[in-house]
């Protein structure tokens, strides 16, 4: 039996990946590699390397995570090095735990190697820091997956609004809820916030308005797309730096 390296790929410029990541992938029988992990990575592999796309348009799975974690475990049966690539950090909205659970009950040996999240990195790339003295005290990073109408919405709303930063994942389609839901909890009208598409690559763009602007000025960009909410956005007139 094979050992398992739930590994996480970075958010996209390929030399953001770990040396750690970097040697399993280069070690690896097979790869098992989601949609948001640079292919180019791929490049490092050994010859005569397998590798499995199991992708993820944001919630839409092309394989459901239970066959996922089905094609890990048997791929783990039948190679020694079995890395699992996953775009950023594998326990970052990535589904890492249950894949190593799933691992777990079926006694497959594995290790998680950390990846660089979006949630900080894109917005770095972007001239956003997450926190700033004297601006921000905390960020929450929160899915926007589930932040519709929805009756069951998950979404605690009112915990946010004293929230500094907020970063919304896989919110890009959700952007006009998550804006209203905001300003309905009482964060002003011409609050800033940020979309950024294709953060860290050459594609990256982004988008600058205020919860009452931007869902119209950015909903025609391309996914991956990450918003961030906050007063933190506006330091990007100072600290962006990203040339493509
Ligand atoms: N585990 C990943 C996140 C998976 S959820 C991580 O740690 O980064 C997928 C969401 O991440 C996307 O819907 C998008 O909101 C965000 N994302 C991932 N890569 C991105 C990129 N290069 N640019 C902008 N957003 C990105």
């Amino acid at each position: 039996m094979g050992k398992v390296y739930l590994t996480g790929a970075g958010p996209g410029d390929i030399e953001l990946l770990t040396v750690k990541a970097l040697r399993v992938v280069r070690e690896a029988d097979v790869i098992i590699y989601d949609r948001l992990a640079n292919p180019e990575i791929l490049k490092e592999a050994k010859d005569g390397c397998e590798f499995v796309y199991v992708g993820k348009e944001d919630s839409h799975h092309i394989l459901p995570q239970e066959q996922i974690n089905e094609v890990i475990y048997q791929n783990a049966l039948k190679y020694d090095n079995v890395v699992r690539l996953k775009g950023g950090d594998p326990f970052v909205f990535g589904r890492g735990g249950e894949e190593g659970i799933y691992l777990r009950e079926r006694n497959i040996e594995f290790e998680f190697i950390p990846g660089i999240t979006s949630a900080i990195a894109v917005p770095e790339y972007a001239g956003i820091p997450v926190t700033h003295r004297g601006v921000t005290v905390s960020f929450r990073v929160v899915t926007g997956h589930e932040s519709s109408g929805k009756d069951h919405s998950q979404i605690p709303w009112q915990n946010y609004k004293t929230d500094d930063t907020i970063i919304f994942l896989m919110g890009l389609h959700r952007l006009e809820i998550i804006s209203k839901k905001l300003i309905e909890i009482g964060k002003a009208r011409d609050y800033p916030v940020a979309v950024i598409s294709r953060g860290t690559t050459k594609d990256e763009q982004t988008v600058v308005g205020t919860l009452d602007t931007i869902w119209e000025l950015a909903k025609n960009l391309p996914t991956p797309a990450l918003i961030v909410v906050g007063k933190v956005v506006h330091l990007r007139e100072q600290l962006s730096w990203f040339k493509k």
